[in-house]
């Protein structure tokens, strides 16, 4: 049915309409499409069940921001959510089916998403891509003798307004009609992060400058240290990427060594990491673990990560108390 279907399509796209209403059971309550001009800018097998342009964020800090920028005007679909490993993610059968059926994918770049390309490609998407950390200027740092770069640009506040006008900039390109509707929603936004940057610098005041030192699971707050002035003592797994693996005996006798001749009075949890090895580290080094931190993804709806906003002003909190001791 589905290949006669796309075969009327070239012929007689409103009949399709018809059939297509006749073929599918109804979904409950599911707007169909009611906008001509919408739907026949839509691939003839990705038919829009609800008129408007669909977008995907790859994880969820990034699709926060499309929510705020975006509001009710797309379809989000964010491909890894809370709590979810960006770096070791492994895409479902469902990314590729809404990548397929998008207009524009938001994605941090950076070699963040490194299973993206494949994906996009397999998937056959025509969707325009919008690498949202473009502007931002790159931390590198050396792991094992190679130049990497670190993708977790957004715990720097300032990256995270150039992200939200990337992101501005991509929804207009890809849907112009409602161009005022999304500057005036990442304006109002980015109103809202300058004043977190404003909360975290003073938040971060009440903490000594011999007591910002950070040790965390993965090497994911190279930008917030650098913004808001803590020292990197180092990270359990020594990469900026999840997927390094267990640290060799050396690399963990190294990091112990470095949190006691620092002084160092936490060690971090991250809220989508394994806990174990912080555990480890910490009991090896006579320190407390600190509470959990959202670093690449958001928390569960309804937790003290559940936004973007949510999760900077709950790391930034987690951080001085435990540091402070
Ligand atoms: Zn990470």
């Amino acid at each position: 049915m589905k290949q006669i279907l796309k075969r009327l399509a070239v012929l007689a796209f409103p009949l399709v309409l018809m059939l297509s209403a006749c073929a599918t059971p109804p979904p409950a309550a599911a707007p169909q499409a009611t906008s001509p001009t919408t739907a026949a800018t839509e691939s003839t097998a990705a038919p829009a069940t609800t008129g408007k342009l669909k977008v995907i964020a790859t994880f969820s800090f990034l699709g926060d921001f499309v929510k705020n920028i975006a509001g009710d005007n797309v379809e989000l679909t964010t491909l890894v959510g809370p709590e979810g490993d960006t770096h070791a993610y492994e895409p479902v059968p469902s990314d590729s089916k809404a990548l397929a059926e998008a207009g524009a994918i938001f994605e941090g770049g950076l070699e963040f998403e490194s299973w993206l390309n494949n994906l996009y490609t397999a998937s056959g998407s025509k969707a325009v891509r919008v690498v949202v950390s473009e502007g931002v200027t790159p931390r590198v740092v050396e792991e094992n003798g190679q130049k990497e770069t670190d993708p977790h640009i957004w715990h720097n506040v300032d990256n995270a307004i150039l992200m939200v006008k990337n992101i501005e900039a991509g929804l207009i390109k890809a849907d112009a009609a409602n161009a005022a509707t999304y500057t005036a929603n990442a304006e109002a936004y980015v109103k809202k992060l300058e004043a977190l940057d404003t909360e975290v610098e003073t938040e971060i005041a009440k903490l000594p400058k011999e007591k910002r030192k950070l040790v965390t699971s993965h090497d994911a707050l190279g930008y917030y240290a650098d913004r808001y002035g803590f020292e990197i003592i180092g990270s359990v797994i020594a990469s900026v990427s999840t997927e390094a693996g267990e640290p060799s005996a050396a690399d963990f006798a190294k990091i112990v060594d470095a949190i006691k001749s620092t002084g160092t009075k936490a060690i971090f949890l991250e809220s989508m990491a394994n806990p174990a090895l912080v555990e480890r580290v910490a009991k090896e080094a006579g320190v407390e673990v600190g509470p959990e931190l959202f670093t690449d993804a958001l928390g569960k709806p309804g937790s003290e990560g559940a936004t973007y906003i949510d999760a900077v002003r709950y790391n930034t909190k987690a951080l001085v108390s435990a540091l402070s001791a």
